[in-house]
């Protein structure tokens, strides 16, 4: 059976997430806007995009309790960015009506990098990824403050960007995040044509449906 990914499509950049999951070959990538179609995947991302809209919007769609519970359950998730904050079992600078996801035993921090470095592009090694480290672009990105137990921390901010500047507060806080099958990145992978992320993803979900 080739396994469904759902791409959660209400705001973001969703395209671009069902571009990189389709070019990983050998699983289907579906946009998610209803409960019945994410009943119908095996697994979900969530785009980048922005969380307080997200938020919105999975209280308005019904999708909110559903999706909760599918993450409770087990399914393979993972988030980009504003994914990163939805899916963490607390945020930090959030707006207060903003609701989480959970399923990921991180606090991160929205906004985190600040108006100097809000956006820019680094290398980064990531722990388990064959061919070097990842070009990674970081728009208006939170950060990880802490990590439970559970969580396996795949990569983390440099001393040094790819400018040369030096990341300050931000060095060493990690930016991408592993729970079992929570896959996480406080950048963006899909805009950069480098697919290992995706990669990474969906050789998780292929191993979660191989056993279910
Ligand atoms: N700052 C955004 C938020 O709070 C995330 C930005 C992004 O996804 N590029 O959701």
């Amino acid at each position: 059976m080739v396994a469904s990914i759902g791409v959660l499509a209400l705001q973001g950049d969703v395209r671009e997430h069902l571009a990189a999951v389709a070019a990983c070959g050998d699983v289907r990538g579906v946009p998610v806007r209803r409960p019945s179609e994410l009943d119908a995947v095996d697994a979900l991302v969530i785009p980048g995009g922005e969380s307080t809209t997200m938020s919105r919007l999975l209280e308005t769609f019904e999708l909110l309790e559903p999706l909760r519970k599918r993450l409770a359950d087990g399914m393979p998730a993972y988030g980009s960015c504003a994914g990163m904050i939805l899916l963490a079992d607390e945020v930090l600078d959030g707006r207060p009506d903003q609701q989480q996801l959970g399923g990921l035993d991180v606090v991160v921090r929205r906004n985190a990098f600040g108006r100097q470095v809000d956006s820019f592009e680094t290398d980064l090694p990531f722990t388990g990824l064959p061919g070097g480290p990842v070009r990674a672009v970081f728009i208006r990105a939170p950060w990880v403050e802490s990590v439970g137990p559970a969580v396996e921390v795949l990569a983390t901010v440099p001393q040094r960007t790819r400018s040369g500047a030096d990341a300050g507060a931000a060095a060493g806080r990690p930016v991408a995040v592993r729970q079992g099958p929570v896959l996480a990145t406080a950048f963006h992978p899909e805009l950069t044509g480098d697919l290992r992320v995706h990669a990474l993803f969906c050789d998780m979900v292929k191993a979660a449906v191989a056993i279910s």
